[in-house]
């Protein structure tokens, strides 16, 4: 590519002048930071804004989140999924309590719990202005479409990509350089429709120039969605609820409280369809229709908890959607 400054001005320019007001970019504490990129690894955006504000109030700090009771921590996460990334969080807390403060080089970083090269580049670079590169699926996007790379995407291409990313980062202004070329990603540079031209840095783009560049970048075929259909039951009895709480069947749920399915409890009669809802797990697209029903007696396992209670507690996703779906 010529001019790699020029390149690098274009892109940064562009940012500083319509870049999202996010509330984790108006901030350079490392602990807020964290929380945020660990929050964005498999969730969007919109959605994470409200968990993020919520959960800094609730731990402000590295000390606090170490020093909060597990159920607490997955309570205060509940809805986001993918709760392995909160009981990381934690466990990551108690080390940078421990250590007296948070680390500060990118293998520091990149040791705590949950950590991978990307969240530790993000942090590295936003928190420190360290200069290592970010390579996430939007800066894959961007960079395959900058040297029109028809490469399918596996780990030869990322490795090769990882490197193009290293090249192009500015590496005097590494914290703004990542984020603008993940907000290009995110606003301009649109898997489906890419807005070209509008995009700062179209007179560089050999896909925009070869018009390939909604092709790009090539990724291999996913596996076909599997699609099911399960019921969830809404017992309730003197204003407390029916529920079951996860074990040890459930690493990713574990501690997680549950609505009773039909195989749970076949002796219950059951009611009133009061709704449907979906929730996709990796390739299974499940379609969950959400009934009263009532029991005489119920088996060991299970438990009443009143309503208010147990909007303290942490409810599995599917338990949460099936309430909405009845309220
Ligand atoms: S010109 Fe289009 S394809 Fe190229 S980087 Fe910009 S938005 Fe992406």
């Amino acid at each position: 590519m010529q001019s790699l400054s020029a390149f690098r001005n274009a892109l940064l320019g562009w940012y500083e002048r319509h870049k999202r007001d996010l509330p984790w970019r108006r901030t350079r504490d490392p602990y807020h930071i964290w929380v945020s990129e660990i929050m964005l690894q498999q969730t969007r955006v919109a959605a994470v804004v409200p968990y993020y504000e919520r959960f800094l109030a609730r731990f402000p700090d590295a000390r606090s989140l170490a020093a909060a009771p597990e159920g607490e921590v997955l309570a205060a996460w509940a809805g986001l999924g993918y709760y392995s990334r909160a009981r990381n969080l934690r466990k990551a807390a108690a080390a940078i309590t421990e250590a007296g403060g948070f680390p500060r080089t990118f293998d520091e970083i990149r040791a705590l719990a949950g950590v991978g090269d990307y969240t530790a580049a993000a942090i590295a670079s936003i928190a420190f202005d360290l200069p290592h590169a970010v390579l996430d699926s939007n800066v894959i996007r961007v960079v395959s479409r900058l040297d029109n790379d028809s490469s399918v995407i596996e780990g030869r291409t990322r490795r090769r990509f990882a490197q193009r990313a290293r090249q192009l980062l500015d590496p005097l202004r590494p914290a703004a350089y990542n984020q603008a070329i993940m907000e290009l990603g995110a606003t301009l540079c649109l898997p489906r429709e890419p807005r070209c031209l509008l995009c700062p840095v179209s007179r560089w783009c050999e896909a925009f120039g070869a018009g390939t560049q909604a092709e790009l970048p090539v990724r291999r075929l996913r596996p076909a969605a599997v699609k099911l259909e399960r019921a969830v039951l809404i017992i309730e009895r003197n204003g407390r609820l029916l529920v079951w709480r996860r074990g040890d069947d459930s690493a990713r749920l574990k501690g997680f409280y549950e609505l009773p399915e039909p195989e749970h409890l076949p002796m219950a009669k059951r009611g009133a369809l009061v709704g449907e809802f979906r929730h996709s797990i990796t390739n299974h697209q499940y379609r969950f229709t959400v009934h009263r029903a009532t029991v005489k007696d119920v088996p060991a396992g299970f438990q009443w908890i009143g309503k208010t209670a147990l909007g303290r507690l942490p409810l599995s996703t599917t338990a949460r959607k099936a309430l909405a779906c009845a309220e």
